[in-house]
C-alpha cells in the first residue's frame, strides 16, 4: 500500500474511483454537489504532481446498461469548473476506445470515464471487468468511502491489479482518521449519542459501541422500545416490539460494562405525527393511550447537554426527534448546541449517518463540529465493527 502524499504520479494515468453520486434537478443541474468537492483534494494532488487523473464512479440507478439520465457526461462542466482544467469524457470506462484516451492523456489532463453500473458486472465484482478497468491507469486511487462497504469492480476486486500501486485518497484518510479518533483512541470520556427511528437498524451498532464508549444517549423513535422493555407505559409512541427482549439484553449488558445509558426521562408528547399535533410534556414512561413522544422533554435535555458538554469525545448518529417538524426539533437542536459547546472546549466531534448530518446542516453548524461523514451504509457497517471490503482491499 502506498500513501498519497508520497506517492510518485509524475507521468502516471491515476485511476481514481470517487463517489459522484450527485442529485440533479429536473433540468439535469446538480442541486448538492458535496461529494465531487470531497474528491478534490485527491485529484488536485495527482494534477499537481505531474499525473492524469482518470475519475470512475457510479452514477444512480441504472436498470439495464446507459441511460443518458445517468451519464458522467452531466458532471464533467461542474467538474471542469472546481478544477479549473479541461474535463474530458470517455465512452464508456472499457473498452479499446476508452483505453485509447486514456493513454492519450497528457500531464495534468482529466478524463472521466462513463457510468461504471453502466456494466452489470460493477455490482457483481466481476474479476475481468475490474481487470479491464484496471487497463486504463497505472495506480489505483480509492477515495469513495459511501461505497467502501461494497465488494464491487470498482472499489474492491481492482486492488489486485495493483499489488504495489494502490492507496487511499485523502477523502477516505480523513474518514478512516476520524473514526480511530472516536473508535480506536478516543478522549475521555466517550458518548455516543444513537437516535432515529428504529431500534433494530441500529442495534449491531450499539452492541458494538458498548464496548467502547463511556456514555450511551438513546434517543429518538428507538428509545421507546427500551423504555418499554422497562415496563414503561409508552402510549403510541414507535415501538418494535420484537426488539424488547434485546433492548432488555443491552441494558444489562451496559450496567456489567459500566456503560452509563441515558435516556429521555421526559418527552414531548403529540396526539398525532404532524407538526400542528397538540402538545404536550410527559413522563417518558408514562405517556397517555393515544399520545406520541415525538420529542425529548426539558428535563431530558438538561440531562442529555450535561453529559455531553462534559465529554472528550463524541459520535453523533441519528436525531433524538423528528427534527423535520419544526415543534419536535429542540431535542435535536439542544444535542447540536452541546456538541458545538464541546468540540468548542477541546472534544473531538463525530457526526455521522444521515439524519444527524442533516440536523447539523440544518441548524447552521457543520462548520462548528470536528468531523462530518461523507458516507451512509459505509459509515454505519464501520460502526458495526465489520470490515469494509473497500478498505481491506487497499491495506492488503
Ligand atoms: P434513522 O434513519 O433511523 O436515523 O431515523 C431518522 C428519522 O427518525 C428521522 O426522520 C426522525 O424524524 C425520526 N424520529 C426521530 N425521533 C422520532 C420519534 N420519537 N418518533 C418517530 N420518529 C422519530
Amino acid at each position: 500500500m502506498q500513501k498519497i502524499g508520497s506517492y510518485d504520479f509524475s507521468g502516471k494515468k491515476a485511476l481514481i474511483r470517487v463517489d459522484f453520486n450527485v442529485p440533479f434537478n429536473e433540468n439535469m443541474e446538480i442541486t448538492d454537489d458535496t461529494r465531487i468537492r470531497a474528491a478534490l483534494p485527491t485529484i488536485k494532488r495527482v494534477i499537481e504532481k505531474g499525473g492524469s487523473p482518470i475519475i470512475m464512479s457510479h452514477l444512480g440507478r441504472p436498470k439495464n446498461g446507459p441511460e443518458d439520465k445517468f451519464s458522467m457526461r452531466h458532471i464533467v462542466d461542474h467538474l471542469a469548473q472546481l478544477l479549473g482544467v479541461t474535463v474530458k469524457i470517455a465512452p464508456d470506462c472499457i473498452g479499446e476506445a476508452t483505453k485509447k484516451m486514456a493513454q492519450e492523456l497528457k500531464a495534468g489532463e482529466v478524463l472521466v470515464l462513463e457510468n461504471l453500473r453502466f456494466h452489470k458486472e460493477e455490482e457483481k465484482g466481476d474479476e475481468a471487468f475490474a481487470e479491464q478497468l484496471a487497463a486504463n491507469g497505472d495506480c489505483w486511487i480509492n477515495d469513495a468511502f459511501g461505497t467502501a462497504h461494497r465488494a464491487h469492480a470498482s472499489t474492491a476486486i481492482i486492488a489486485k491489479f495493483f499489488a504495489n500501486d494502490k492507496m487511499f485518497g485523502y477523502l477516505i484518510d480523513s474518514e478512516l482518521e476520524s473514526l480511530k479518533k472516536v473508535l480506536e483512541s478516543p478522549a475521555r470520556p466517550l458518548t455516543a449519542i444513537m437516535g432515529g427511528a428504529k431500534v433494530s437498524s441500529k442495534i449491531t451498532i450499539i452492541e458494538n459501541m458498548l464496548d467502547k464508549v463511556d456514555n450511551l444517549i438513546v434517543g429518538g423513535g428507538m428509545a421507546f422500545t427500551f423504555l418499554k422493555a422497562r415496563g414503561g407505559n409508552i402510549g403510541n409512541s414507535l415501538c418494535e416490539d420484537d426488539f424488547i427482549e434485546t433492548a432488555k439484553t443491552i441494558e444489562k449488558k451496559a450496567k456489567e460494562k459500566g456503560v452509563q445509558l441515558i435516556m429521555a426521562t421526559d418527552v414531548l408528547a403529540a396526539d398525532g405525527f404532524s407538526n400542528d399535533a397538540n402538545t404536550q410534556t410527559v413522563p417518558s414512561n408514562n405517556i397517555p393511550d393515544g399520545w406520541q413522544g415525538l420529542d425529548a422533554g426539558p428535563e431530558s435535555i438538561i440531562n442529555m447537554k450535561k453529559v455531553i458538554e462534559e465529554s472528550g469525545t463524541i459520535l453523533w448518529n441519528g436525531p433524538v426527534g423528528v427534527f423535520e417538524f419544526e415543534n419536535f426539533a429542540k431535542g435535536s437542536l439542544a444535542i447540536a448546541e452541546a456538541i458545538v459547546a464541546a468540540t468548542k472546549k477541546g472534544a473531538f466531534s463525530l457526526i455521522g449517518g444521515g439524519d444527524s448530518v442533516a440536523c447539523i446542516n440544518k441548524f447552521g453548524m457543520a462548520d462548528d463540529v470536528s468531523y462530518i461523514s461523507t458516507a451512509g451504509g459505509a459509515l454505519l457497517e464501520y460502526l458495526e465493527g465489520k470490515e469494509l471490503p473497500g478498505i481491506a482491499a487497499v491495506l492488503k
